[in-house]
C-alpha cells in the first residue's frame, strides 16, 4: 500500500526556472545544466520504480514511502522506504545507463557509456550501507529494533551491470517483487498494529530538506537572477504592465495574471520573503501602489507594517503556494 506516493521534485522545477533566469555566461550555468540532467534522470528512474511498486501484490502488509528524510546522528533521505512485518527495506534507485562496474577499495561506480565516455560515481553500495546504519539508529531510538534490509535498484534495462558487488543486493525493477516476496523466509518482527505505529512515526518525523531559495543553496548572488515577468506563452522574460494587463513584446500575449508564476519563481530562487521594493525590482514595476496591490492579492502572509512590511508564503514548501 502506497502511503507517501511518488511526487515530482520541486527542486528540479526550481533548477529549470533558474536555468531560464541565469545569463548563459554565468559561471554556474554549465554546472546547473549538469545538475538538472542528473536530477531529471534520477527522478525519472524513481517514477519507473514507483509504477512497479504500485502494482505490488504481496501476501503481507507492506507500506511504501517515496522520499523520506529522517534525522538521527545525520540527516539522510531514502529514495524508497518500505515497512513490512519482516522489517524495513530501503531501495536506492539509480538511473545510470551504459556498462557499470562496482569497484572496491576505494569504492566507486564506474560507468562506460556507449560512446566510450567514462564517468565515476560515488558507490551506491556504500551509500546504502550508510543509510541502513542510520535507519537502524533512528528506529532503535524510537524503540523499533528491527532488521533493516536494502537493495540498489537499476530503473531501466539500459544499465548493464558488468561487475557486481557482493556487499549489497542489486536488482532491476522487475525483480523487486520477488525480492520482497523472499522476505517471508525471515521471522516476522512486527505485528500489523506495530506497522501502523511505525507508519505514523515515519510520517511525523519526515522532514523534507528545503533547497529554497535556490540561489542560497547554490551560493549564487540573488542579484544575478534575470528579473521580469515571464510570458506564460513563449517564456520570454520582461513582460510590460500596460494598464491592467501584462503584455509580451515577443508574442503579443496579454494576460492579467502573468505575475503569479514569476512571484512564485522569486520565492523559489531569490528569497523567502518579499518587500514592496524587491517586488517592484523583480517584476519590473514602477508603481509601489501596483506592487502593493499585487502583494496583498497573492495569498501571502503580511508581516510588520509601514516601511518594515514584508510578505512570506503561507507554506514553507513552495509547491503548495498558490496565490
Ligand atoms: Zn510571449
Amino acid at each position: 500500500m502506497i502511503i507517501k506516493p511518488y511526487s515530482n521534485s520541486v527542486h528540479l522545477e526550481a533548477m529549470e526556472l533558474l536555468a531560464k533566469r541565469l545569463p548563459l555566461m554565468h559561471p554556474f550555468y554549465n554546472k546547473l545544466l549538469i545538475e538538472i540532467q542528473t536530477t531529471r534522470a534520477g527522478d525519472y528512474g524513481e517514477k519507473i520504480v514507483f509504477k512497479e511498486l504500485e502494482k505490488l501484490q504481496l501476501p503481507f502488509k507492506c507500506f511504501v514511502f517515496h522520499k523520506v528524510m529522517l534525522r538521527t546522528e545525520k540527516t539522510f533521505e531514502m529514495d524508497v522506504l518500505l515497512i513490512t512485518p519482516y522489517g524495513a527495506v530501503i531501495l536506492e534507485i539509480k538511473n545510470i545507463t551504459g556498462k557499470l562496474e562496482f569497484k572496491e577499495n576505494p569504492s566507486q561506480l564506474i560507468q562506460t557509456r556507449d560512446s566510450g565516455e567514462v564517468n565515476n560515481y560515488p558507490c551506491p553500495v556504500t551509500q546504502l550501507t550508510e543509510y541502513k546504519y542510520l535507519l537502524s539508529k533512528f528506529l532503535s531510538a524510537h524503540n523499533f529494533s528491527i532488521p533493516v534490509n536494502g537493495a540498489i535498484v537499476f530503473a531501466t534495462r539500459k544499465s548493464f551491470v558488468e561487475t557486481s558487488s557482493s556487499k549489497a543486493s542489486i536488482l532491476y525493477t522487475n525483480e523487486i517483487h520477488s525480492y520482497l516476496r523472499n522476505l517471508q523466509d525471515h521471522t516476522p518482527v512486527l505485528t500489523n498494529s506495530q506497522i501502523d505505529l511505525l507508519k505514523k512515526l515515519i510520517l511525523k518525523k519526515n522532514s523534507p530538506f528545503s533547497y529554497f531559495p535556490l540561489t542560497k543553496h547554490f551560493y549564487i548572488d540573488a542579484s544575478d537572477v534575470i528579473r521580469g515577468v515571464a510570458c506564460p506563452n513563449c517564456g520570454q522574460i520582461g513582460m510590460q504592465k500596460i494598464q491592467k494587463k501584462w503584455y509580451c513584446p515577443q508574442c503579443y500575449l496579454k494576460d492579467s495574471k502573468a505575475h503569479i508564476e514569476s512571484l512564485r519563481t522569486y520565492f523559489l530562487l531569490c528569497n523567502n520573503y518579499i518587500t514592496n521594493k524587491t517586488c517592484r525590482e523583480f517584476l519590473l514595476l514602477n508603481s509601489r501602489y501596483e506592487a502593493k496591490r499585487i502583494l496583498i492579492n497573492s495569498s501571502l502572509i503580511k508581516i510588520g507594517d509601514k516601511k518594515s512590511t514584508k510578505y512570506i508564503m503561507k507554506s514553507s514548501i513552495p509547491r503548495e503556494y498558490s496565490p
